[in-house]
């Protein structure tokens, strides 16, 4: 840069300054390269610097296992998943994820994915992200094939006697007599 857009001095600097960010009760200390302005001492940094920062950042929680609401909020914007696509991907309630930045225990597998799709967003992969998504599809085509047994509109309420409803679960255990339920 040519000027200060703070004093509109000339004399930048272009060197490594301290810099750190703080993620829920822990400083992240090191140095960036920045634009220093030798009149007002302001510092002007680059996007992509930043990012760098953030990424290192990501990747000494990972090495540490510090799993805790604040870092599990940091990780999850490294992967740019809003808390409700984080939450479909693993299979979970939006509200869970939720609990989990407040501080609630994380799940240890739920931690391990995010670490993985962390990993995977730095490396410019989808591997995690996919492999979730193809195991998501299953599932729901899996369900599909179950629904049809309770026929739309009928619900199974409190009349319903325990061995209609475990006589509808058997007929939904096998594709193929669900097919046939569905027929009928
Ligand atoms: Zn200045």
């Amino acid at each position: 840069m040519e000027w200060c857009h703070f004093c509109k001095g000339k004399d930048i600097s272009h060197r490594m300054v301290p810099y750190s960010i703080s993620v829920g009760a822990r400083t992240f200390p090191g140095q960036i390269e920045a634009d220093v302005c030798g009149q007002c001492g302001e510092e002007y940094y680059n996007i992509r610097t930043l990012i760098t920062f953030d990424a290192g950042v990501a990747c000494q929680i990972i090495d540490e296992g510090i799993s805790d609401g604040p870092t599990l909020t940091f990780l999850r914007k490294q992967t740019s998943l809003t808390e409700a696509q984080f939450a479909r991907l693993l299979g979970t309630r939006t509200a869970t994820v939720t609990r989990w930045e407040q501080g609630a225990p994380i799940d240890p597998a739920a931690w391990n994915t995010l670490c993985n799709l962390v990993r995977d967003a730095m490396n410019g992969r989808t591997t995690t992200r996919d492999q979730l998504r193809a195991e998501a599809d299953q599932l729901s085509a899996h369900s599909s094939l179950m629904k049809p047994a309770i026929p739309h509109g009928k619900r199974v309420t409190e009349n319903s006697t325990p061995q209609r409803i475990r006589y509808r679960l058997r007929l939904t255990a096998h594709p193929y007599r669900a097919v046939m339920a569905r027929v009928k």
